[in-house]
């Protein structure tokens, strides 16, 4: 019930459609179930020699009219029903993808898109059925069978009540296959979110799985999902396929027991032909209803079921909300100062905290280094400045203000993240780079962004330029060209803080350099925190801090920390040398006389 529930703020919106629509299921079936009533009618007064050619025609005309009626009411009410469904279900839909949009990325990484994909398909439609069909079909069932039991009784109380005796199997019948079918779509479904989860993974990871050859391991995977999913679906049709026979066979017993009682009454002489015809034909129409009332049963259980997994997301509340009301702080316009205050954060779930201790204190403008060993936390710490996860109270302050007092969305426009995974979408390139500004922005400031991140010059190699499309995530771009992208996208944005998450990894040292030759003189203007596994990336920041195991070991400038024995040092002497090689790799075997 309380799932149900949920769906009254959609059936508000359309509680006058909804009446109509049952008003028209209403007079549909009461006037459909009186043909029967004139044909039994014109049989008896037939039989009987009582009836005139002329008003023979008229009978036969009204019962066409009645019919013709009936048909038109039974048109409306299919268009009014099934049109809320439709609606409605696009309403989900779209409180479905909004609610997405609110939830942080803490509750993205406990959930896969596969199974949140097949809530927003899957469910819908299986919401979209309860809510059509299912309402049209319950409505029609309530009104049919009371208005064709009443006539039935009203023209034969003894033959109703024999003919409706094997109907009386129906209700355990139907709670039986009800609760199985139940209990069945349900796995049903699930199997179908994992299925999808397996498709999407793979189309996502494709470069992943052909590089370390995994097709086979794969394709096992997916054909086991879907031996599972087809195991369901097919117990799920045969469950649908023994009740529906079953229901037609109870229904056969009903007129034979009602052809052989009639038959007697009629030869006894306590009955006319007519009237045995009339109920013939009532009962042939409560034979649907019937059998809908058990469809019914299965759309209102796979509708149920279907509810409750996109209640469970639309009811999940994001651990990262905007300041209670009035505890919004008035921020001021310009680059707000950084202030660390023993940052400790511990994720969800995780037995020890990620960051332990951090101070910092970045005034506007500087420029501020971290590396570290992977896990040291170094993206943790830049991802709690955007608050994508929950931050402490007291231990960030941008502007001499806790950011858990900042309007979300000022603090997220003040900041401009590049992040390690580059994700672009399938738009042109020129889109991607406006992404996040105004529509507006003129063509020389998407320009400008892309010469600063040294893409320019390869988009203009592209066939359409900057209104070449891109394939699905961008395929069509090497790495380092998509992250040259990504970073023309993030200066676009002119905000005051600029993270670089490792953003640089995919472009060769010589592009690198150009890059931060260029970011410099943007970087003088803005707080930036250059995250890198490079150290030369981060030689010339104001600041550095060395990170391991969510604890800061080692800050200072390059110079002071390669001058003490350490982490930076070691690293700094290690990657020197390997840049020796690199670049001997580059230069000097191109002209190696042995080869
Ligand atoms: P780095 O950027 O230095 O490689 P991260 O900040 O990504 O390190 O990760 C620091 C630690 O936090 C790691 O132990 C990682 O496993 C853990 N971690 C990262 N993201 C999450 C998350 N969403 N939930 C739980 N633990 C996480």
């Amino acid at each position: 019930m309380r799932t149900l529930s949920s769906l009254l703020p959609y059936v508000r919106r359309h509680a006058w459609a909804i009446v109509f629509g049952i008003l028209f299921v209403f007079l549909a079936n009461s006037l459909a179930l009186t043909v029967p009533i004139i044909i039994g009618q014109t049989v008896n007064l037939i039989e009987e020699g009582r009836i005139h050619p002329d008003n023979l025609f008229h009978l036969a005309f009204l019962a066409v009219c009645v019919a013709g009626v009936a048909a038109c009411f039974r048109f409306l009410m299919r268009r009014v029903i099934i049109d809320i469904s439709r609606e409605v279900e696009y309403e989900f839909r779209n409180d479905f993808f909004r609610k997405l949009q609110s939830l942080d990325p803490s509750f993205f990484d406990a959930r896969n898109t596969g199974d949140l994909m097949s809530r927003a398909t899957n469910d819908t439609d299986a919401l979209r059925m309860l809510m059509g069909p299912g309402v049209m079909y319950t409505a029609n069932t309530i009104f049919s069978l009371p208005i064709a039991l009443t006539a039935m009784l009203w023209l034969d109380w003894r033959l109703t009540l024999v003919c409706m005796a094997p109907m009386l199997v129906l209700t355990p019948l139907v709670r039986y296959f009800g609760t199985r079918t139940h209990r069945m779509s349900r796995l049903q479904q699930d199997s179908f979110g994992e299925l999808t989860t397996t498709v999407q993974e793979n189309l996502a990871g494709i470069r992943v799985v052909k590089a370390y050859r995994q097709e086979d391991f794969e394709l096992r995977k997916f054909l086991e999902r879907n031996d599972d999913y087809i195991d369901k679906s097919l117990e799920l049709a045969r469950l649908q396929a023994m009740f529906f026979p079953s229901i037609r066979l109870l229904v056969g017993f009903g007129f034979t027991v009602l052809l052989l009682y009639g038959g007697h009454r009629i030869i006894q002489g306590h009955l006319e032909v007519g009237t045995l015809l009339s109920f013939l034909l009532l009962f042939g129409m409560i034979v649907w209803p019937l059998i809908a009332a058990g469809w019914v049963i299965n759309l209102i259980q796979r509708g149920i079921a279907s509810l409750e997994r996109i209640n469970a997301i639309l009811e999940s509340v994001p651990s990262v909300t905007e300041p209670e009301d009035g505890a919004a702080v008035v921020v001021e316009a310009g680059p707000p100062s950084i202030e660390l205050r023993s940052l400790t954060f511990q994720y969800e779930g995780t037995l020890w905290p990620q960051l332990k201790d951090i101070d910092l204190h970045a005034p506007p403008g500087k420029t501020v280094g971290i590396v570290g060993p992977v896990g040291a936390g170094k993206s943790t710490l830049v991802n709690l400045l955007s608050r994508f996860y929950p931050v402490p109270r007291g231990m960030i302050f941008f502007g001499g203000k806790d950011i858990n007092d900042w309007p979300l969305s000022e603090l997220r426009r003040r900041i401009s993240f590049v992040f390690q995974e580059t994700f672009l979408f399938s738009d042109t390139i020129g889109w991607n780079i406006r992404f996040g500004s105004a529509d507006n922005t003129p063509q020389d400031l998407v320009e400008e962004a892309a010469e600063i991140a040294q893409v320019h010059s390869d988009i203009g190699d592209l066939p359409r330029n900057y209104s070449t499309v891109l394939g699905e995530r961008g395929v069509n771009l090497s790495g380092g060209q998509r992250q040259r992208v990504a970073i023309a996208r993030a200066l676009m944005r002119q905000a005051d803080i600029l993270v670089l998450d490792d953003t640089l990894s995919a472009v060769d040292t010589h592009t690198e350099e150009a890059i931060l030759g260029e970011l410099r003189r943007i970087m003088e203007r803005k707080t930036t925190f250059l995250i890198s596994h490079r150290l030369s990336t981060v030689a010339t920041a104001d600041e550095i801090l060395v990170l391991d195991e969510g604890r800061i070991i080692q800050r200072g400038t390059h110079n002071e920390l390669n001058a003490q024995p350490g982490w930076y040092s070691e690293m700094y002497s290690r990657q020197l040398s390997e840049r020796a090689i690199e670049d001997y790799d580059e230069e000097g075997f191109a002209e190696d006389p042995a080869t």
